[in-house]
C-alpha cells in the first residue's frame, strides 16, 4: 500500500473495470487497495475470453501485470467481500477507505423458471465458461454432454459455447433457439468466424425462408440479414470439425422434457411473432408448440448482478442513484439509496456490475477509468476525514484471518505455470484448484 497517498480507495474485484480504474486512480497518486475474489486477477478476462486466444489473453495479461506492480496499488487475491467473505463494504468504509468501487462483475445467473431447468443435463453458459477456463470451484464440476446440444441465446457467448463444444466435445449438431428474428442476432460476424463453417447452409436457408414472411411484414429485409449472418463465410477459420450447427429463430424454450432417470430428452418451444414498437422489435407467444429433441441444454442468455455486496438492489440490478453528484458522460457511477435517489456516499460501481453481460473487456475498461474520474472529483470535494495506513490494514486482515495472496505471491504463481507449461511443451499451464496454487506458494489453505 502506498504510504505516501493520504487517500485510500478500496476496489472490489480485479476485472478490467476494477483493474483499470486502479491505474487511473493510483497515476493519480491515490493509494488504491483491490480485494479479488479469485486467487489470480482478470476477472473473465482470465476465465471468460475462449480457452485458445492466447493472444488476446497475454496482451491483457502484460497489461494487468504492469498495473498491478504500481507502488501505490496493494492487492488482495482469494479475498471475497461481502456476504459470502469476511469483510464487508461498511468495514471497508469504517476502517477508513475513503471511497469504495465495486467492480465485481455480473456473478449471478439469470434463470427463466422454466419445468425441467434443474435437470442434469440443463446448464448455463457462465459455469461452462467457467470450467473450461479452469476458474476454481467450477474446472472441477462434471459437465455432462451429449451429442445434440440445444443453446438458448444468440450473443458472442453463444458462439463461444458452440466452438467449446464442437473443438472439445465432439457435438455432433448444436441447435441454437434464437427469441426473435435474424435482425436481432446479438453476435459480432467476427466472433462467428471460428464456427461459420459449421453452419448447415441448406437448414439456414430453409430456415430463413419460413421467417421471412414475419421479417417483411415488420418492415425488415430477409435477404440484407442473411447476408449480414453469413458475411464471415469468406473469413471463416478452417473448419476443425464436422458438427453441424442449425438455427432456430422466433422461438422460445417453455419446458426441458426428461426421461424417467431424468436424462434430458428434448426441450418445448414456443413458436413467436414478431413486433414492431417504435425502434424495439418484441417476442410475443403464439401458443404453437414444437418439441426439439436434444440430451443437452445450454442457456447462453447472459448473467445478472447478485446481492452478495449487500448493496441496495433495484430490479436485479445494484440501484443507481437517481440524483448523481459525479456523473461522466452522462453516465452514472453511484450507487443509491432506492426509496431516495440519494447516492450512498462514496459507493461506486462499474463494469458489468454496473451494466451486467455488456460489451467487450474494452467497454468494462472504459467504464473502470470513467469511474475512477468520478471517484476523484467526489475524493477532491469531500474532506478528508479519515485514512487507513498500510499496517492497520494488514492488522485488519491478521484479525479476521483473512488469507490473501499478495502481488508478490501472485508473481510467483505465474513464473510457476509457466515454468510447467514449458515443461510440458504447452501454450499455458493453469492450476485448476485454489488449494493447488496456495500449496504452490506455500500458503495455508483456507480454514
Ligand atoms: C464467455 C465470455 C467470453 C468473452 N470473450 C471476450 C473476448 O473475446 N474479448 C473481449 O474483449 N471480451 C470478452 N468478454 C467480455 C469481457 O470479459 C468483459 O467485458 C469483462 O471481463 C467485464 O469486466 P468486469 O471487470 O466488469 O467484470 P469481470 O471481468 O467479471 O471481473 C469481476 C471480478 O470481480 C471479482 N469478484 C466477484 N465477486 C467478488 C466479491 N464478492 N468480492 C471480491 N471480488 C469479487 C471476480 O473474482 C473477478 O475477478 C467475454 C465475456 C464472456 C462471458
Amino acid at each position: 500500500m502506498s504510504n505516501q497517498a493520504d487517500r485510500q480507495i478500496a476496489i472490489i474485484g480485479a476485472g478490467p473495470a476494477g483493474l483499470y480504474a486502479a491505474q487511473k486512480l493510483s497515476a493519480q497518486g491515490y493509494g488504491v487497495a483491490v480485494f479479488n475474489r479469485d486467487i489470480k486477477p482478470g476477472g473473465l478476462v482470465e476465465y471468460g475470453i475462449f480457452l485458445d486466444k492466447h493472444k488476446i489473453k497475454n496482451g491483457f495479461r502484460a497489461q494487468f501485470r504492469q498495473i498491478l506492480d504500481h507502488e501505490n496499488i496493494s492487492y488482495f487475491g482469494n479475498v471475497t467481500i461481502g456476504k459470502n467473505g469476511k469483510i464487508r463494504i461498511e468495514d471497508l468504509l469504517r476502517w477508513g477507505f475513503s471511497a469504495v468501487l465495486v467492480t465485481c462483475g455480473a456473478q449471478g445467473t439469470k434463470f427463466i423458471n422454466l419445468p425441467g431447468e434443474t435437470l442434469k443435463g440443463v446448464y448455463h453458459a457462465k459455469d461452462l465458461v467457467y470450467h473450461y477456463n479452469q476458474l476454481p470451484p467450477f474446472s472441477g464440476y462434471h459437465f455432462e454432454i451429449g451429442k445434440k446440444v440445444m443453446i438458448v441465446g444468440g450473443g458472442n457467448v453463444m458462439t463461444d459455447i458452440a466452438h467449446y463444444l464442437l473443438k472439445y466435445r465432439d457435438a455432433e449438431e448444436i441447435i441454437v433457439v434464437i427469441r426473435r428474428g435474424p435482425d436481432e442476432v446479438k453476435f459480432d460476424q467476427k466472433e462467428m468466424l471460428p464456427i461459420i463453417s459449421n453452419l448447415d447452409l441448406d437448414d439456414f436457408k430453409t430456415e430463413m425462408k419460413r421467417v421471412s414472411p414475419a421479417m417483411l411484414a415488420i418492415g425488415q429485409d430477409p435477404e440484407a440479414a442473411e447476408h449480414w449472418i453469413l458475411a464471415g463465410l469468406e473469413k471463416a477459420c478452417a473448419k476443425e470439425h464436422n458438427g453441424r450447427i442449425l438455427l432456430r429463430f422466433m422461438q422460445s424454450p417453455k419446458e426441458i422434457l426428461a426421461d424417467s432417470k431424468g436424462s434430458v430428452v428434448g426441450v418445448k418451444l414456443e413458436q413467436n411473432a414478431l413486433q414492431r414498437i417504435e425502434e424495439t422489435v418484441i417476442a410475443r407467444g403464439t401458443a404453437e408448440f414444437s418439441q426439439l429433441d436434444v440430451d443437452t441444454v445450454i442457456f447462453a442468455i447472459g448473467d445478472s448482478v447478485n446481492d452478495d455486496l449487500e448493496l441496495p438492489m433495484r430490479q436485479d440490478e445494484i440501484a443507481k442513484a437517481s440524483h448523481p453528484r459525479y456523473m461522466v458522460e452522462g453516465i452514472t457511477f453511484e450507487v443509491g439509496n432506492p426509496l431516495t435517489g440519494d447516492p450512498l456516499p462514496g459507493i461506486f460501481y462499474a463494469g458489468w456490475s454496473r451494466n451486467p453481460s455488456t460489451g467487450l473487456a474494452g467497454i468494462a475498461r472504459r467504464d473502470g477509468v470513467f469511474a475512477a474520474s468520478a471517484i476523484a472529483e467526489f475524493l477532491s470535494s469531500t474532506d478528508k476525514n479519515s485514512s487507513i495506513s498500510a499496517d492497520d490494514l494488514y492488522r485488519h486482515l491478521d484479525e479476521l484471518q483473512v488469507y490473501y495472496v499478495t502481488n508478490e505471491k501472485l508473481k510467483q504463481l505465474e513464473s510457476k505455470e509457466q515454468a510447467q507449461a514449458e515443461k510440458l511443451g504447452i501454450e499455458e499451464y493453469k492450476y485448476s484448484t485454489d488449494e493447488e496454487m496456495l500449496k504452490a506458494l506455500g500458503l495455508a489453505l483456507k480454514p
